[in-house]
């Protein structure tokens, strides 16, 4: 799961519908469960950090190449609020080349994250290195939707 591919060929947007229907068909908490703990192992392999902006900021100029785009995830919830997501290096690049994304200056992608406060910030590896930062919307992000299931699946940089 979360190959620069999936991206490209928008096969990630399947992967997340799967997971919504999860949610949406599963009551209560996961944590206990095969459906949640398959979907938990999943969610494991983007090992996704909660970020703050500095941090963020850390990623984007320790990058070579950013691109900008609206979250991905939108697409399945158009009513949904914007916020927009960072790629950085190889998957920047195939994205941008997709018409999917838009290259953009270090400085661009740092203001377009801070553009949205209020919604929490979110990297996940992509081929197996850190490419994707979104500004998620919690109430139809897979992460989020997870944790309030019980499955623990966000990490922070200051945890023991
Ligand atoms: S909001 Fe969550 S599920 Fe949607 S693109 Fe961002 S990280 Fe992925």
């Amino acid at each position: 799961m979360g190959t620069i591919e999936d991206y490209t060929s928008g096969k990630i947007l399947e992967k997340i519908s799967k997971a919504l229907v999860v949610f949406d068909t599963q009551n209560g908490p996961l944590g206990k469960s095969v459906i949640g703990s398959r979907l938990l192992d999943k969610l494991h392999e983007f090992e996704p950090l909660v970020l703050t902006l500095p941090e963020a900021v850390k990623h984007i100029l320790g990058s070579v190449q950013s691109a900008t785009a609206i979250r991905v995830c939108r697409s399945l919830n158009p009513d949904a609020p914007v916020t927009e997501s960072v790629f950085l290096d190889d998957l920047a690049e195939a994205m941008v080349r997709e018409g999917k994304a838009e290259f953009c200056s270090k400085e661009k992608a740092v203001k377009t994250l801070e553009k949205y406060p209020q919604y929490p910030l979110v990297v996940s590896k992509v081929s197996g290195s850190y490419q994707e930062i979104c500004r998620c919307y919690p109430r139809q992000c897979i992460y989020w939707l997870a944790e309030q299931r019980g499955l623990k699946c966000l990490h922070r940089n200051n945890e023991a």
